[in-house]
């Protein structure tokens, strides 16, 4: 496969954006080489600037559900662009994406548009510090919740990939009061309530993570959690910016039943548009400024190209419930998959939630940080390699969810299990 032109276009970037990127995760540092330059995308596949088609698995990290370019989608964009592209005044477009958001997520009575997945967790945690008077946050190890200053402790996705889960510049009165606990460790959670219970404000938690590669929570985890928040009073914030309108049309807290106090959301509620929310119980987020002392803000919170993109998006899914189709999709992919890396008799563990994968190179099967991080990513970095070449793009880390979309056909599916197959024996 030819990459002249992606190769030309790193050397300038390089020179121009550090890295010749805006996300870290997008150089390839995991890997070790040179990205794709994308031209455009159709469905479930990107064209790149050197003429390859790619059967993409990252969907922009998440936003595209329904693949790239869908036509109810683009015709909503068209049609507010025509109107204008921002007011910095109320919109009827914001409603209306609220409505549908309170209508889909169990626990949501009101909602707050932001701008990022990394604005909605940050201002989810400042609201639940300034809703319970209280400084502490328990978070958990290789789960991201965005580059906030007090929750990259530990971090997963690109900054765990890249070797750096903390970050330098980050002063350590900000992570203070951050405790990074071990995901789905009940026990540990336990003690920690039982010895510091009073200070803690919330509990914040990829209730699926997507960011150490795929890890489901255990149900007793989930239970717990819930329990300690309630006998404590700290509040429970799923951070469903890549679980929600993904593993069912009400997020995470609709597939396993539970309500948390406060949601943050992101990626697919825009639709490929800049967007991100923090939502919940109505006299927590009455806290919020104008109604309450808790400060935020934005010039281009809910601006109506973000909001037009969010709401066909939602609609689209809303009216077409393509979720057990996701699911059987899915399904059938990460059964291949453990076909042909068995065969090759290579360790791996393939878990898969909804339409979230991750082909793990480690026979384990991956419940927390400390396993995740002993998976193979020398092998990993081989079977990627080998299956960009193949003409199909996954995310550059084992520490990374793929995507299935709506446009991913059963002989994508098929095609991605040949390749997949032949990727890993060469990788062995
Ligand atoms: N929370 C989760 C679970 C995420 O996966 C991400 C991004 O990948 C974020 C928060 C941050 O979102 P953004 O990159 O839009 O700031």
């Amino acid at each position: 496969m030819q990459h002249d032109v992606s190769h030309n276009e790193f050397q300038r970037a390089q020179q121009l954006i550090p890295g010749g990127v805006n996300s870290p995760a997008r150089a390839f540092g995991g890997v070790g080489g040179e990205p794709p330059f994308i031209e455009r995308g159709s469905g479930a596949y990107l064209y790149d600037v050197d003429g390859n088609k790619l059967l993409d698995y990252v969907g922009s990290w998440g936003p595209h559900i329904l693949g790239h370019r869908h036509p109810a989608v683009i015709e909503a964009i068209q049609q507010t662009l025509a109107r204008g592209t921002s007011f910095g005044a109320p919109t009827v477009q914001e409603s209306e994406l609220a409505e549908l958001v309170i209508d889909a997520v169990p626990s949501i009575e009101q909602v707050r548009m932001v701008n990022s997945g990394t604005e909605a967790t940050m201002s989810a945690i400042r609201l639940a510090r300034g809703f319970t008077g209280r400084d502490k946050i328990i978070k958990f190890s290789g789960c991201y919740h965005g580059h906030v200053d007090s929750l990259l402790v530990q971090a997963g996705s690109a900054a765990l990939t890249l070797g750096t889960p903390s970050s330098p510049g980050i002063p350590a009165g900000c992570t203070a009061d951050t405790l990074s606990l071990e995901y789905n460790d009940t026990q540990q959670l336990a003690e920690v309530f039982a010895a510091q219970g009073s200070e803690i404000a919330c509990v914040i938690l990829e209730p699926v993570v997507g960011n150490m590669g795929v890890v489901a929570p255990s149900t007793e985890f989930l239970q717990t959690l819930r329990q300690l928040c309630d006998e404590h009073g700290a509040l429970l914030i799923f951070d469903e910016v890549m679980t929600g309108f993904r593993v069912a049309y009400g997020g995470a807290q609709e597939r396993f039943g539970m309500r948390p106090d406060l949601t943050t959301l992101g990626k697919i509620i825009g639709g490929g548009m800049p967007v991100g929310a923090y939502g919940g119980r109505a006299d927590v987020m009455k806290s919020i400024s104008p109604t309450g002392p808790v400060y935020q803000a934005g010039t281009l919170s809910g601006n109506p190209m973000a909001m037009a993109c969010g709401i066909a998006t939602l609609r689209t899914l809303k009216e077409t419930d393509p979720y057990a189709e996701l699911e059987r999709k899915t399904k059938r992919l990460v059964a291949g998959l453990s076909k042909a890396a068995g065969k090759a008799d290579v360790p791996h563990t393939v878990p898969h939630v909804g339409s979230m994968f991750t082909l793990f190179f480690n026979a384990e099967p991956v419940t927390n940080y400390t396993v995740s991080s002993r998976n193979d990513t020398e092998r990993f970095a081989r079977y990627f390699w080998g299956m960009l070449d193949r003409g199909f793009y996954l995310p550059c880390s084992q520490f990374e969810a793929n995507f299935v979309s709506v446009c991913h056909t059963d002989e994508d599916i098929d095609a991605t299990i040949a390749a997949a197959g032949e990727s890993i024996a060469a990788a062995v």
